[in-house]
């Protein structure tokens, strides 16, 4: 059977119709695995006795005749920086090679109360710095849907297994554009949700003004439970919102009617692929067809948007990776002489380059004669972008864009080049800037390889987010096909 190519609302349907067990659905995305990850490297550990046994676990609870959560059973991935009790949790970096984390992540804890199946820890640019996963120091992985190019990056690892079928669902963090742009390059959806929305506590910090976690899924329907099962106050999270959540899946209505989607000229320009572009027109077309109307704006300082984002990002890089420094945690430097050599070799032996990269960015932006001029002034510009997305929200009830200027690029083609690496972010970055949720949806091809559409709206309007992607996915069909992860590589 196979099952690994299935949705989580099908499967769950499966499960409470006894046409299969929660135990099949394991084995078969680990049959699965055992089939492509060789070739896609999607995962830095795995959990197959564990999956097992929770799975084991769910199949006693049906034939006990108890009611089960829509995600119990359910295979799902989760990003290596997301903290997971009893297994490493190493934000593929040599830094944190053999760090087992004491604790669960809020998230953790909320998965496992569904009974939802963890299957392992994916692959990632290493402490989610990079748009590739070729910053992990660990290994690659590659796009399953060509396995010349990159899957993206950072949650590159969740975003391939779930577009190869190694597993349902996955969890990624998004500081700038991580779970959308690699969801983008796999032709998987991701969710990048309201900042405050989703618990960061357990989340291994990059920036943390910026950092959510959020889900990867091949269907509305499936990233829609997954979200509603992750939202939530905290209160081991200082800027957890105190709000409720509805049930998001419950509540999909996959209408449009009425609906003014913005297009903001910024982000069609001429750095954007061609058919990139015409995938995203096309999807719009449709969406428009269904009842929506289209309100063509103005968001014009996007252009800065990359410059703020990197300043304000690698800002608190700086200040959140000072905690490691060989005593807390993970690796420490041998044959040190003293505190300031064992922080000094630690450092230097256990991070990458693009850490160090952004470290150094980072402490020379915060600097006292350089603060002004650049963190300060670009604590300003967010304030700015911020204020033209509510006057943008004036105008129109989602803003739609492409989610990355072109399709996944291939393996080594920009890692000689960070700024062309950080130009695959300028799509995305303005949403965690400004704190709101961002989708992104395939919408089609562009060269034969994946497109994505970047849906935005105001915060905590994701079932907005929902409805409009549901819309395309009710007219196209499947708009997640499981890759087959064939051809060279
Ligand atoms: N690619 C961006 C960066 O390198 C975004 C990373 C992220 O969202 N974690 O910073």
């Amino acid at each position: 059977m196979s099952l690994y190519k299935e949705t989580a609302a099908s499967l769950h349907q499966k499960l409470v119709e006894k046409q299969c067990s929660a135990r099949e659905i394991a084995q078969s995305v680990f049959d699965c695995m055992d089939e492509v990850e060789d070739r896609v490297g999607a995962y830095l550990s795995q959990n197959r006795q564990g999956a097992l046994a929770a799975a084991d676990k769910v199949d006693r609870q049906i034939a006990a005749g108890r009611d089960i959560h829509p995600l119990a059973g359910i295979p799902i991935a989760v990003k290596d920086n997301i903290c997971t009790q009893g297994m490493t949790t190493t934000c593929a970096s040599q830094m944190l090679y053999n760090f087992v984390p004491p604790y669960d992540a809020t998230v953790m804890g909320r998965l496992k109360g569904t009974g939802a199946v963890l299957t392992g820890k994916t692959n990632m640019d290493e402490f989610a710095m990079g748009s590739s996963c070729e910053n992990s120091h660990f290994q690659l992985t590659r796009n399953p849907h060509d396995l010349r190019r990159v899957p993206g990056g950072s949650s590159g690892g969740s975003a391939a297994a779930v577009a190869a079928g190694e597993a349902i669902l996955s969890l990624g963090s998004d500081t700038g554009g991580s779970i959308r742009q690699p969801a983008a390059c796999c032709g998987v959806i991701g969710l990048k949700p309201t900042y405050g929305s989703v618990s960061r506590y357990g989340l291994v910090a990059f920036a943390s003004s910026l950092d959510q976690i959020g889900p990867f899924g091949r269907s509305v329907a499936d990233v829609a439970a997954l979200y509603g099962v992750l939202c939530g106050a905290d209160p081991m999270d200082a800027p957890s919102a105190r709000r409720s959540y509805p049930d998001f899946a419950a509540l999909l209505k996959g209408d449009v009617t009425g609906l003014r989607i913005g297009i903001p000229r910024e982000y069609y320009g001429p750095g954007v692929d061609e058919q990139v572009r015409a995938a995203v027109h096309g999807a719009l077309a449709d969406l428009e067809r269904a009842g929506a109307s289209l309100v063509e704006l103005s968001l014009p300082s996007t252009d800065y948007a990359l410059s703020a984002y990197y300043i304000i990002s690698s800002a608190e890089a700086s200040s959140n990776l000072a905690r490691f420094d060989g005593v807390k945690y993970g690796y420490r430097a041998p044959d040190c002489d003293g505190l300031i050599d064992l922080y000094e070799k630690t450092r230097s032996q256990g991070f990458g380059d693009e850490v160090k990269r952004r470290i150094m960015l980072g402490t020379f932006v915060l600097s006292s004669g350089y603060y002004d001029a650049y963190y300060n002034r670009a604590k300003r510009l967010q304030d700015t972008i911020r204020g033209e997305f509510e006057e943008a929200f004036k105008l129109c009830d989602v803003i739609a864009t492409p989610t990355m200027p072109t399709p996944a690029f291939k393996i080594g083609e920009n890692v000689d080049d960070p700024l062309k690496m950080y130009a695959s972010d300028v799509c995305t970055v303005t949403v965690n800037i400004a704190g709101l949720p961002g989708m992104s949806i395939p919408c089609g091809t562009a060269h034969g390889l994946p497109a994505g559409m970047q849906l935005i709206g105001p915060k905590f309007s994701e079932q907005v987010l929902f409805d409009t992607a549901l819309t395309l996915e009710n007219i196209r069909g499947n708009l997640c096909p499981v890759a087959g992860a064939r051809g060279e590589g």
